[in-house]
């Protein structure tokens, strides 16, 4: 695997691969890799001749200081893996590379509803930060497969409309989350959960999953009364548990068979945030 901590170099291999009709696949990730990055790096080694990762922890996309400071850097694991999984280049910049005016600029993102519910209430100009970075990334790299983790759902819809605005020329593919053998969604931020926190973790995946089960017969208001009282009573705090339908994340409180939908969690056990969803 060959490291590259500049868009130049990297632009000039890529470009040199381009030439020669070689197809490229990407995956943009913040390290502390896990399996559910590798599960995409895989989907990328399907489809394309060469596999881009890059690592890099976005300081615009953070809207938590501290959530910033701390997140795990694991660098010198996270290229074993990588080597492992014979990703051909990681992308590892510095934050003057990918901002050199010393800040993130002013460019502004028409993600329209997208990015002010869910997420993006909670987290303000989250997207706007991640949309910043993804158009750094991809205008340079330019490659032909995108491979992002629908984990973080959200994400991906955004990410979906970016390369519309921008009218880039490559292929989003989304992959289902990996998860601990208790069901807790792979995260990075796992790293940073207590063995108490650890233990109780899981129980978001089981109250979504109690949900989806009981809400062709239930009314969806009850059932998530009935999953916030659990996690509140196991000492999670949640920023939001909604239904919403898959194509546009409308939230609704009503279910109905033929529409497709997303149950979507935030929660925080201590200082930690974690978000899962489960398609219904
Ligand atoms: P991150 O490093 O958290 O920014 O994530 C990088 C990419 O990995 C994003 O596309 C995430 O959605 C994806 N990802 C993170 N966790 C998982 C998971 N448990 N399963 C599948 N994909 C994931």
């Amino acid at each position: 695997m060959i490291i590259f901590k500049t868009f130049r170099n990297l632009n000039s291999t890529l470009q040199h691969l381009k030439k020669q009709g070689k197809s490229i696949g990407f995956v943009p990730t913040m390290g502390a890799l896990h399996e559910g990055h590798l599960s995409l790096l895989d989907l990328a080694a399907k489809h394309n001749d060469y596999t881009v990762c890059s690592i890099f922890v976005n300081p615009a996309q953070f809207n938590n200081r501290e959530d910033f400071e701390k997140y795990p850097l694991t660098v010198s694991h996270d290229i074993q893996l990588l080597e492992e999984k014979g990703c051909h280049f990681l992308f590892l910049p510095s934050e003057s590379e990918v901002y050199p005016n010393g800040s993130p600029g002013q460019k502004h993102f028409r993600l329209g509803n997208i990015e002010r519910v869910l997420e993006g209430e909670y987290r303000p100009g989250h997207f706007q930060g991640v949309c910043l970075v993804m158009e750094k990334l991809l205008s340079n790299i330019k490659p032909d497969d995108l491979f992002m983790g629908r984990k973080d759902f959200q994400q991906c819809m955004v990410v979906k409309k970016l390369l519309q605005l921008e009218r880039l020329d490559t292929t989003l593919h989304t992959a289902p989350t990996v998860r601990e053998s208790d069901g807790l969604a792979k995260s990075s931020r796992n790293l940073r959960l207590s063995p108490a926190e650890r233990s109780i973790a899981p129980l978001i995946y089981k109250e979504l999953k109690k949900i989806k089960e009981n809400i062709s017969v239930k009314n969806f208001n009850d059932l998530r009364a009935e999953a916030v009282a659990a996690l509140e009573k196991n000492g999670f705090k949640i920023d939001y548990l909604s239904l919403a339908t898959a194509k546009d994340l409308q939230s609704t409180d009503h279910y109905m068979e033929k529409e497709e939908y997303v149950l979507l969690i935030a929660a925080y056990l201590g200082n930690i945030r974690l978000i899962d969803n489960v398609l219904i």
